[in-house]
Formats: C-alpha cells, sequence, structure tokens
C-alpha cells in the first residue's frame, strides 16, 4: 500500500512529455515556502491505495503519454515510501512507460538506493547550495541531497538539477555560485530548471490554520530570474526557467 495525496492526469510541469503525476504523502523537509504543506505529514488526509490501483490507472494513461511522457512519482516526498515504491516502479517500466521521481534527495537507505537505481529520470530538488542557509530554509541539512547528487554522477544516472529562486533565501548571488562550484562539472544532469517562487499553496496554510512563514516574500521580478538563469548558464550548459 502506498499512501497517495493526489493525482494530475496531464502534467507538463514534472518532466518531460505529458505525465500522469502522483502526489505521495510524507516528507522529511519543512519547506518555509512548501507549496503542499498538506503533503508534509505521514498520513494526513491521504488515502492508502494499493500498487495494483495505481498500475490500472498508470496503464490506461498509456495512449496519452506519447514518446516522451510518462509518470512522475512526486509528494511529499517520494523516496519517503521508497520501499513500497520499487516494486511499482517496476511493474510500470516493465510496461514500457517512462518514469521520474521527483525528490530533494534527503532521504538513504537500500530502499531508495535501489528506486534510484529503477527510474528513468530523477528530478533533483536542491533547496540551497549553502548547508546552513538550508536549514533555516527548509529545517534540515543539505548534505544528503549532495551526496544523493554525487551518487547519481557515481552512477551514471541522468538527472535534472531543480532550484526554487526564493528572494532573500535562496537567490543570493555567492549561494548561486556554490551550487554552481558543487555540481557543475556533473556529466548527469541533463539540465537545470530554475523555478520562481510563487505563493500558489498560501491559502493552504490559512485552511490548516498555520501560519506562513513566508509572508511578505514577493515573487520573482523577471529582472531577478534572468540574473539567476545567467549565473547559472555560467556553470550548467543547459538552463531553463520552468
Ligand atoms: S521537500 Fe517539497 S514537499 Fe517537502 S516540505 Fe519541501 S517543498 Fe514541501
Amino acid at each position: 500500500m502506498l499512501r497517495v495525496h493526489s493525482y494530475e492526469s496531464m502534467g507538463t510541469f514534472d518532466g518531460p512529455g505529458l505525465r500522469f503525476v502522483v502526489f505521495l504523502q510524507g516528507c522529511n523537509f519543512r519547506c518555509l515556502y512548501c507549496a503542499n504543506p498538506d503533503t508534509i505529514d505521514a498520513e494526513g488526509e491521504s488515502k492508502p491505495t494499493s500498487e495494483y490501483d495505481i498500475l490500472k490507472q498508470v496503464t490506461d494513461m498509456k495512449p496519452f503519454f506519447g514518446k516522451r511522457g510518462g509518470v512522475t512519482f512526486s509528494g511529499g516526498e517520494p523516496t519517503f515510501q521508497a520501499a513500497a515504491l520499487v516494486p511499482l516502479v517496476k511493474a510500470i517500466r516493465e510496461q514500457g512507460i517512462h518514469v521520474c521521481i521527483d525528490s530533494n534527495g534527503g532521504i538513504w537507505n537500500p530502499a531508495v538506493e535501489e528506486l534510484l537505481k529503477e527510474v528513468d529520470l530523477v528530478l533533483l530538488d536542491v533547496k540551497q547550495a549553502n548547508c546552513s542557509r538550508h536549514e533555516s530554509l527548509t529545517g534540515r541539512s543539505n548534505a544528503q541531497t549532495l551526496r544523493t547528487a554525487e551518487w547519481l554522477e557515481q552512477n551514471g544516472k541522468s538527472f535534472w538539477l531543480r532550484y526554487v529562486l526564493v528572494p532573500g533565501y535562496s537567490d543570493m548571488e555567492e549561494d548561486i555560485r556554490l551550487l554552481g562550484e558543487k555540481l557543475g562539472g556533473y556529466k548527469m544532469i541533463e539540465r537545470v530548471e530554475l523555478l520562481p517562487y510563487h505563493t500558489l499553496g498560501v491559502h493552504k496554510y490559512e485552511a490548516m490554520g498555520q501560519e506562513y512563514m513566508l509572508k511578505g516574500v514577493k515573487e520573482n521580478t523577471p529582472e531577478q530570474i534572468d540574473r539567476a538563469a545567467d549565473l547559472l548558464k555560467e556553470y550548467f550548459p543547459l538552463v531553463v526557467v520552468n
């Protein structure tokens, strides 16, 4: 059984092509800007769902995936349920369907390692390259995330590096350069996705009776996005704003 928060049937944002996105419940991070705070708790209002049920939905969607699309497991943090996810990912790939996992890279155990070996593509979210600012932003160290990036590189596993540009929290030039210095030489990074900060999830905090900690932080200006993209392009060959 997997704890599923929700589904998106025609996602264009989380990986190549058209995707069936499965948002899994539970996360090890506590990002101040999390747009899905209702996915963080290990159970929340999620429904335990059988692997068979998910496989059936995926198989029904197969004609819509085309050449590039497929399934993306997101969350929450999908590696939170890695042990249950491994056999499902294997079964989906046996159907010839492309599988992505969107992960913060902060959990490591034998099941996570097996899961990462199994998927076609990892979307690795690095929230901050500076460790102490990462802790302020997410409540956790970035050490494992960086080790996960290193593992992907050493194991020849393609990945997309994703970076959310939060004004005042992750848009400082020195931090963007630090990211480039740490990961810029990695050959397995197919692209860097620069994700503008947005406030679309704020109403969820209100509904949950929680305070949104980044109140007052404004969305990026086009100039801020261009500046960050230009900095990243000094280190990475392909940078896209998503
Ligand atoms: S890693 Fe993702 S799901 Fe987890 S708290 Fe951060 S933004 Fe939210």
